[in-house]
């Protein structure tokens, strides 16, 4: 074979490349006009059936030489393709997503807005115990000029011989102290059941970790018009917790705060391995704001302050962290709650934090 005959023959090859690459965008716009039509009657975009049949249709006319193996391998991909643009198409359409709405979502609470650039904080014991002791940490986040208050009274316990919270009662008791101090309640909702009961004594519903993929409670809080509280799941990825947001939206609630608040992994220094990039990709991701729940993540007191100045550093919009005034006898969490001296100390040295690297506060 001359030279002259290979480079002839390249050109061929480049040619019928060119021609390929013009027909499988053609077939691309097909497919998205068929998608189109399906969206529109409701339809499933993948449809095993049909590829089945497509598949047939190519073994019934392939002439060779490419084996049937091969082709089949060839126009999977070609298939593939198609769906996995309109997979795109539907991502860049999410309802939470920063594609569809630039701007950032600010949720103003008793006066607080959280995700203008300020950090917010939420304070509180794990479990409401008793009215004595949630009145003793309203007082104390009241006097630090804070907002907002937390404290579960629908416990989602590992075992079901553990305390199991207070319920309405507990509710109740959370509710008086935060009135007594003029603070927003933050607090745990378990099941669609207990919404309607609940709903007079909380102003930010918590949707736990255990149930971030519990889609009947988030349609649920997507259909009341108080703010979600929403963690993450201990073993969810990101784009499973930016779903779960998406189902709240959808379902018509917008005012959606995200919580990172550490993920299982192999290591066992900690409680849970705070995900911190976790944070700014959200933030990419998403228009909602982003807290950081640094005592669940790291279980570990010591660690409350450092993992605050990372959550506040790499862009959270706040920091959620335990308090209890004798953390020592705490029905949960008894580990890594901090005491009211404790929560002092913390806060003046996440303040000073704050200052000394001018962080708008
Ligand atoms: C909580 O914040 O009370 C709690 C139970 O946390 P998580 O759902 O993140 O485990
Ligand atoms: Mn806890």
């Amino acid at each position: 074979m001359s030279h002259l005959d290979l480079e002839q023959l390249r050109e061929k090859v480049d040619a019928v490349n060119l021609e390929i690459l013009t027909l499988i965008n053609e077939r691309a716009t097909v497919i998205q006009e068929i998608g189109k039509i399906k969206e529109k009657q409701g339809v499933n975009r993948y449809d095993p059936l049909r590829e089945r049949h497509m598949l047939n249709l190519l073994k019934e006319n392939n002439n060779g030489p490419l084996d049937q193996k091969t082709v089949d391998h060839i126009f999977k991909e070609i298939f593939k393709s198609a769906l996995d643009m309109q997979e795109e198409d539907h991502r860049k359409a999410l309802l939470v997503s920063r594609k569809k709405k630039a701007e950032d979502t600010i949720i103003t609470i008793n006066g607080e807005s959280i995700g203008d650039g300020t950090p917010s904080f939420i304070f509180g014991p794990c479990a409401v115990e008793s009215q004595d002791q949630v009145s003793k940490v309203a007082e104390a986040i009241g006097a630090k000029g804070l907002k907002l208050i937390r404290g579960g009274a629908y416990k989602p316990r590992t075992s079901p011989y553990d305390f199991q919270g207070l319920g309405l009662e507990g509710l109740k008791m959370l509710k008086a102290a935060a009135d007594q101090y003029k603070l927003a309640v933050v607090s745990e909702i378990v099941t669609p059941h207990h919404l309607e009961e609940a709903l007079p004594f909380v102003d930010v519903v918590q949707v736990g970790a255990r149930n971030m993929q519990n889609f009947e409670l988030l349609k649920a809080v997507g259909q009341i018009n108080k703010p979600v509280l929403l963690k993450r799941g201990m073993s969810a990825t990101v784009d499973e917790f930016i779903n779960a947001a998406e189902y709240i939206i959808a379902s018509g609630n917008s005012q959606i705060i995200l919580c990172e608040r550490g993920i299982r992994t192999y290591e066992k220094a900690t409680r849970n391995t705070l995900d911190i990039s976790a944070v700014p990709i959200l933030k990419q991701e998403t228009h909602l704001p982003v807290f950081v729940d640094v005592t669940h993540s790291t279980g570990r007191r010591d660690l409350l302050l450092p993992a605050a100045k990372a959550a506040i550093a790499i862009g959270a919009d706040g920091v959620m962290a335990e308090v209890h005034p004798d953390p020592a006898v705490a029905l949960s969490d008894a580990a890594q709650q901090m005491d009211l001296n404790q929560f002092d100390d913390y806060y003046d040295a996440l303040m000073k934090f704050m200052k000394q690297y001018e962080f708008k506060m």
